[in-house]
């Protein structure tokens, strides 16, 4: 009897060890698991460190590349092109502009009517319409008539202006890579976001445009062609006599900027009666050593359709940092179970677009129910405990601040190059304090900017710090609403008295 109570006891005991190893194993595991799981964070953290050092190397390299650009044709993965635009619009246009903004999906036809005096944009109108899929892939003469057409049909005065005798100027906002010839005339280098119309190739984009208006009839002058930058640019300067440079931070990121034509070294001998012209950045090209690049932008660069480009544009902007943040999310689902097996949405590129990464980022609420929801119906990952759920917030803000913070490094490499950071250029000599800094505005556009607000407050931060406050305080961050489509119609006003004779190539 006695051995059987013992033999009892000792098999109770060795039970009770086993389950406690079991569980003990467990939590050694699960414990190495969430190890595993915050080492992917650290190791991002790490290689998207971003120190105010890191980022003035950045504007260094920016400035250094836009002189390089500007000094040859192909010197600089920052193509630097000529816009001809040689005028900013100044306040004194009058009377009612047209222009059209094709760059994507929509196209928008806007009308504009000028009071005279510097923001007097007396009346406003704006009609947006996506272009059917098969124009797209068409022929040219067949998207440009029904351009032609929705013009047409926009004012309700059409008949009124058919007849006209007197000509409407026309500004065409076309954001696509153009080879500029003139103020109103360039050269389609290639389509981009889903557009492949074979036959416009190496042609002449705002001829296409005219070509179709004189078919119909409308008595319109494509009087400048301009890309979206140059337009925010361009609304800017009427608001502000100040504006500089405009950047667009949106699906993709460009920018451009008021440039001496002396400084314009790779087109010698241009003459402008301003002395300058906007440059065209294509700054989403930028490219340096000192970018902090991890693995996740390798992978991502590596299975986009255009590797090896836009490599600035791929750490910022509203394409890419969801996919960025899913990424990581994988590789930390595939390092531990702590998100459960691998969802195939999860493994989906681009199955996270960047608004629902900001929803996570912005979830305010003690559970982060937002976070919850948006892992649970988007990337199909339910029942995630509440710490991995602030894990996923803290990789939505690594990879938000820096992208903020790389634009900003870049809007000052812009206000290096042209002596307007509180330093003296590229070329060194004075000192900070030598020189007085004047009031210097950057137009900017782009729902990145507007709509996402850490974002927003990251890229003002940085800017502070790689400035100094005293410098920074002179620098102005203006949104400009709508710049890309009203900045054509005032310059179509402002070069409508004027010809492109202004501009002499010798
Ligand atoms: P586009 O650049 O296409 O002309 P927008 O300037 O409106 O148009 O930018 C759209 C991009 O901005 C979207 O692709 C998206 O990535 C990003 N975006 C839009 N809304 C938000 C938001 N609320 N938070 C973060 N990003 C946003
Ligand atoms: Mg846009």
């Amino acid at each position: 009897m006695g051995k059987v109570v013992l033999g009892v006891a000792v098999a109770v005991a060795v039970t009770t060890c086993a389950v406690a190893a079991v569980v003990v194993g467990r939590r050694v595991r699960s414990r190495r698991k969430w190890k595993r799981v915050v080492g992917v964070l650290k190791e991002l953290e790490e290689s998207c460190e971003t120190t105010v050092g890191r980022l003035r190397q950045v504007v260094d390299a920016m400035a250094v590349e836009m002189h390089a650009g500007l000094a040859s044709e192909g010197g600089s993965k920052l193509k630097m092109l000529l816009t001809f635009v040689d005028n900013l619009p100044s306040g004194s246009e009058k009377g009612t502009c047209y222009a059209l903004d094709l760059g994507g999906t929509n196209f928008r036809v806007l009308r504009v009517e000028l009071g005279g005096q510097r923001s007097s944009i007396l009346d406003q109108d704006v009609v947006r319409q996506p272009i059917p899929q098969q124009l797209m892939t068409g022929s040219s003469e067949d998207l440009f008539d029904f351009i032609a057409s929705s013009l047409q049909q926009f004012d309700e005065n059409a008949i009124d202006f058919e007849k006209s005798s007197i000509r409407k100027e026309l500004g065409f906002t076309f954001s696509f890579p153009v080879k500029q010839t003139s103020v109103s005339s360039g050269i389609l280098i290639k389509w981009t976001k889903g557009f492949a119309i074979k036959d416009m190739v190496g042609e002449e984009v705002a001829g296409a445009l005219q070509h179709a208006l004189d078919r119909k009839g409308l008595n319109m002058r494509v009087a400048v062609l301009v890309n979206d930058t140059v337009g925010t640019l361009a609304l800017g300067h009427y608001h502000d006599a100040d504006t500089v440079a405009a950047v667009i931070i949106g699906t993709g990121t460009n920018a451009c900027y008021w440039e001496r034509t002396d400084a314009i070294i790779k087109c010698q001998g241009l003459l402008t009666t301003s002395g300058g012209m906007v440059v065209n950045m294509e700054w989403g090209n930028f490219w340096s050593s000192h970018l902090p690049r991890t693995s996740y932008d390798i992978e991502l660069d590596a299975e986009s359709p255009n590797s090896n480009d836009q490599g600035f544009e791929k750490m910022i902007s509203g394409m890419y940092l969801g996919d960025i943040v899913r990424r990581v999310i994988l590789k930390m689902s595939q390092e531990s179970d702590i998100f459960g097996p691998v969802s195939p949405s999860l493994s989906m590129p681009f199955s996270l677009r960047t608004p629902l990464m900001a929803v996570m980022h912005e979830d305010d609420s003690p559970e982060l129910t937002e976070v919850a929801r948006i892992l649970k119906n988007v990337l199909e990952i339910p029942d995630v405990p509440l710490k991995a759920r602030k894990l996923v917030v803290k990789v939505c803000d690594v990879v938000t601040r820096r992208a903020a913070r790389l634009a900003a490094a870049g809007i000052v490499g812009i206000l290096k190059k042209i002596g307007r950071d509180g330093s003296s250029g590229i070329t060194g000599g004075r000192s900070r304090s030598d020189i007085k800094m004047r009031r210097t505005v950057v137009a900017i556009e782009g729902s990145l900017y507007t709509q996402y607000t850490m974002f927003r407050e990251y890229l003002h931060e940085a800017l502070h710090e790689i400035l100094g406050e005293d410098i920074a305080q002179h620098v102005i961050l203006k949104v400009t609403e709508d710049g890309s489509g009203v900045g054509a119609a005032l310059l179509a006003a402002s070069h409508s008295s004027k010809s492109v004779d202004n501009i002499q190539l010798l």
